[in-house]
């Protein structure tokens, strides 16, 4: 797998170099043919999507912004989901007030067209609606054939119990949205000296049997490296795990989650909270796994993504 994780950081690290070869006319077409992503709401508001039209495994950042009157809150959903909007600080007082949220595209969501609705509550407690049409594309993803300890693949039921009771609790912990925003800025790699990561979103044949999509990204690390938080958060779960052996899980706030397994050993405890680059744990070989790596993984409002989208977004 160690093999496979880094061929495909380097197809990763190929891709833009190839992307920038396109000929001017190709690039021109595709301008003219991406939809519109900023919506016009009306009573001078708009809203900006990052991209109208995600993959599987995406995040998405919208923008709010109100020129005349100032926006007090924001009610959002979409694919049944509430999406939490935050109000940025106002650089100045000219400046029109900007409210933003992060969207999560599951990995496994069918692609096709999904609404997203929300309506803005103004001082003058009328609400204005707002639309847009997020048109979801299927994900290109991979496929690899691993070989792993039989009882990850064919858990006796004892096992099967332990990994269906943390399921659950994961599931649970993915579906509390923290009411305050805990992170602060941009969110940077957990490992130094690494810029790229792959196999996100793989689909694994397991000793010759379908798994369940690789749900984060694998960075090949020797055991005993350091990890650290992505950003600023609160530790919510900081113990072993079956399949992904020793794990930590930061809360970031409204609905967004870092996930780091297979460590070696934990160095925080559940209801810590950890500044940005703080020691969480070193990189190990516990859980199912082929070899020492540490597996990250984002998840918005039960959502898995793609945790490298999350360094490139400008938050
Ligand atoms: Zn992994």
């Amino acid at each position: 797998m160690r093999l496979i994780t880094i061929i495909c950081g380097l197809l990763l690290a190929i891709a833009p170099a190839i992307a920038q070869k396109s000929s001017p006319h190709h690039r021109v077409a595709k301008t003219i043919a991406t939809p519109l992503s900023t919506h016009d709401c009306g009573h001078n508001i708009t809203l900006h999507l990052s991209t109208p039209e995600p993959t599987q495994g995406s995040l998405l950042l919208l923008e709010l912004r109100s020129v005349t009157q100032p926006v007090t809150g924001i009610k959002a959903t979409w694919d049944s989901r509430e999406i939490p909007f935050w109000q940025e600080p106002k650089p100045n007082e000219k400046s029109p007030a900007v409210w933003r949220a992060l969207l999560g595209v599951d990995l496994e969501l069918k692609p096709e067209n999904y609404a997203l609705t929300l309506a803005a509550k103004t001082e003058s407690t009328e609400e204005i609606p707002c639309s847009a049409t997020i048109d979801v594309k299927e994900g290109k993803f991979a496929t690899e054939s691993l070989k792993v300890a039989p009882n990850f693949v064919e858990p006796n039921p004892e096992q099967l119990a332990r990994a269906e009771a943390e399921r659950q609790r994961l599931r649970a912990i993915f579906a509390t949205i923290t009411p305050d925003r805990l992170w602060d800025g941009t969110f940077h790699y957990p490992l130094t000296g690494v810029t790229t990561g792959g196999n996100f979103g793989k689909r694994r044949i397991l000793n010759g049997k379908a798994g369940s999509p690789h749900g984060g990204v694998d960075f090949p690390a020797p055991a005993g490296t350091p990890v650290y938080a992505a950003q600023r958060g609160r530790v919510v779960l900081a113990e072993p795990l079956y399949f992904s052996g020793n794990t930590v899980i930061v809360d970031h706030g409204l609905g967004l989650y870092t996930f780091y397994a297979h460590f070696e050993s934990i160095s925080v405890q559940p209801g810590d909270l950890v500044d940005t680059g703080a020691l969480l744990g070193k990189v190990g070989a516990t859980g199912r796994v082929t070899g020492p790596h540490l597996h990250w993984g984002a998840t918005v409002n039960r959502a898995r993504t793609n945790p490298l989208q999350l360094i490139s977004l400008p938050l």
